[in-house]
């Protein structure tokens, strides 16, 4: 599904929320699916992110991503990571410490020799050094865990992506609330009309599946 990527599924508020979104419902075994299936995929993904994702600072003169270099198990890796460090902490409950220790181990690997500056996203991977996009996302998840924002990081309970809530009063409730609050509208309405729950498929909509 390479180049199906749009806008509405770049929703999470930062490149690392966006990567680990890319796995839908992944709270309900039996709905849960994985938009990134092989390499392919990955490159799509990757493409459409560093145009459309709010990587903190990261524009979209990036650098494609170097995933023969790196490994498709690896963006992988990073990705569950990532999840399973902040799924927790939207449920507030207390984050992964397996899985912050994966985080800082990639993150390690990843920067080898990179040469780094200090820009609008404080000591971050210099462009110039045509980082890999999975630096950039060990770069945002990290940054994220030691922001003040990790407190306005939420679940969506439909499609259960992760996402920042940065509206004044905390009180945004969806992912996207043309997509997943609108089903949920739909499914209270139906409900209330005695026609039983309606099923949700949010998933061919908002996630492409
Ligand atoms: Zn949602």
């Amino acid at each position: 599904m390479s180049g199906a990527w749009t806008k509405r599924q770049f929703v999470g508020g930062t490149v690392a929320l966006d990567f680990a979104n890319t796995v839908c419902y992944r709270d309900d075994p039996g709905r849960c699916f994985d938009k990134i299936t092989g390499p392919v995929e990955l490159a799509g993904f990757t493409e459409a992110a560093l145009q459309l994702s709010d990587a903190g600072g990261w524009d979209a003169t990036a650098p494609s991503p170097d995933i023969d270099g790196i490994g498709f198990s690896l963006y992988l890796e990073l990705r569950e990571a990532t999840d399973a460090l902040l799924r927790p902490v939207a449920r507030r409950e207390s984050p992964a410490v397996p899985a912050f220790r994966t985080l800082l181990r990639l993150h390690q690997t990843l920067l080898l020799d990179q040469p780094l500056r200090a820009g609008g996203d404080g000591i971050e991977p210099d462009p110039a050094g045509r980082p890999s996009f999975a630096l950039i996302v060990t770069h945002s998840a990290l940054r994220l865990a030691g922001s003040p924002d990790i407190t306005r990081l939420k679940l969506c309970p439909n499609c259960h992506w992760l996402f920042l809530d940065r509206s004044r009063n905390g009180s945004r409730r969806w992912c996207d609330m043309l997509v997943c609050g609108n089903r949920a509208k739909v499914q209270r309405h139906h409900a209330k009309r005695g026609k039983g729950a309606l099923a949700l498929s949010t998933g061919e909509l908002n996630n492409g599946g």
